[in-house]
């Protein structure tokens, strides 16, 4: 790849000698380096392919051998460990299902001391930041130099249009809390659809991410699993070319007159805020007085609609409003209820 980023390309699992060569010659003939292929999948339900084992292991070496290429796998107990590191893998990654579980984690930690090859810490399954870096901590301790992060999206009862949902704000606070480590975004299992890659990928890269691991596979339509997201290496080709990487954001005197105009702005927010506050603790006294409860239903639902209403023609989003006019409401019950507590005691 091109411009300086990262790109991990390969079968969701690998299933055959034959699949593996053919979709990784094409895969090197392109100028992918690094070489993705599930050996041990963890699969949601029972009776799925849950991967060749060890078996695909030789096939790995094969790549490596043949294309130059380094290969890379997902590690989930201490044996996939083992068994990798003996077939010189160069590279793992621990998956979804297997960081949202600490111990699980730490045992993967703890057959990792005094190996530093590079781990990838895929974000758990729920979208629980602490628990990323838990993950993350728990692999740097026990001595892996190379440690960094794919995000490959959240679950979620809502499956309408992404598979998982990307929640862009959790690696971009992972990021805040941990600037140093690389950031790799997984379009393929977050979409769960070809079709989704290209915009994802863009997205990835508008937001600064250092790379991708997308799902190729030579004939995708019959991959035995994830079959829906993965694409063909020309497929591939195509979305890196069309990828437009931009630059760093500089402070120039454009920005920053726009950037003051923010500030002002935000500071009339605060005040504004806090005149709404003052009035609220001002009804919460009245409210107490005469014996009234804090919240009123009805009331609160007139703010909701009403606001959501508000925001039409304005260019707002109205989700977005009403998550704001939510916690309002929420911070004004808080202050009512502190004058209440105040005064019973
Ligand atoms: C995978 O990368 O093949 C995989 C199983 O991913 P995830 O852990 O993100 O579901
Ligand atoms: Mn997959």
């Amino acid at each position: 790849m091109d411009k300086g980023q990262i790109l991990i390309a390969g079968p969701c699992s690998a299933e055959t000698e034959e699949q593996v060569m053919t979709t990784a010659k094409a895969l090197a003939a392109q100028g992918v380096k690094i070489f993705r292929a599930g050996v041990w999948k963890p699969r949601t339900k029972p009776g799925c392919f849950e991967g060749n084992g060890e078996k695909a292991l030789p096939w790995m070496q094969r790549v490596k051998a043949e294309t130059g290429m380094k290969v890379a796998t997902e590690v989930a107990t201490p044996q996939h460990v083992e068994a990798a590191l003996k077939a010189g893998i160069d590279m793992f990654w621990i998956g979804a299902r297997t960081s949202v579980n600490p111990f699980a984690v730490q045992d993967i930690a703890d057959s990792l001391k005094g190996v530093d090859i590079p781990v990838m810490v895929k974000n758990p399954i729920n979208p629980d930041v602490e628990l990323w870096i838990g993950a993350i901590e728990r692999i740097r301790r026990a001595g892996v130099k190379n440690v960094s992060v794919i995000h490959r999206g959240f679950s979620s009862y809502d499956r309408r249009i992404y598979r998982y949902q990307p929640m862009w704000q959790i690696p971009i606070e992972l990021r805040r809390r941990m600037p140093e480590t690389e950031m790799i975004c997984d379009p393929s299992h977050m979409g769960g659809r070809r079709d989704l890659i290209a915009e994802l990928s863009q997205q990835a890269m508008d937001l600064g991410m250092d790379g991708l691991m997308i799902e190729c596979h030579c004939n995708p339509e019959e991959a035995w699993s994830d079959a829906k997201q993965q694409i063909t290496p020309e497929a591939l080709r195509e979305v890196m070319a069309n990828l437009a990487v931009k630059q760093e954001t500089q402070e120039t005197e454009y920005i920053s007159l726009f950037r003051k105009q923010i500030d002002e702005i935000d500071k009339e927010i605060i005040d504004v805020l806090a005149r709404r506050m003052e009035i609220c603790r001002e009804i919460g006294r009245y409210k107490k007085e005469h014996g009234m409860k804090v919240v009123h239903d009805s009331r609160y639902s007139e703010i909701i609609a009403d606001r959501g209403l508000q925001c039409k023609d304005k260019q707002l989003g109205e989700d977005c409003v009403m998550k704001i006019f939510e916690e309002i409401h929420q911070e004004s019950i808080r202050q009512q209820m502190a004058i209440n507590k105040e005064q019973g005691e």
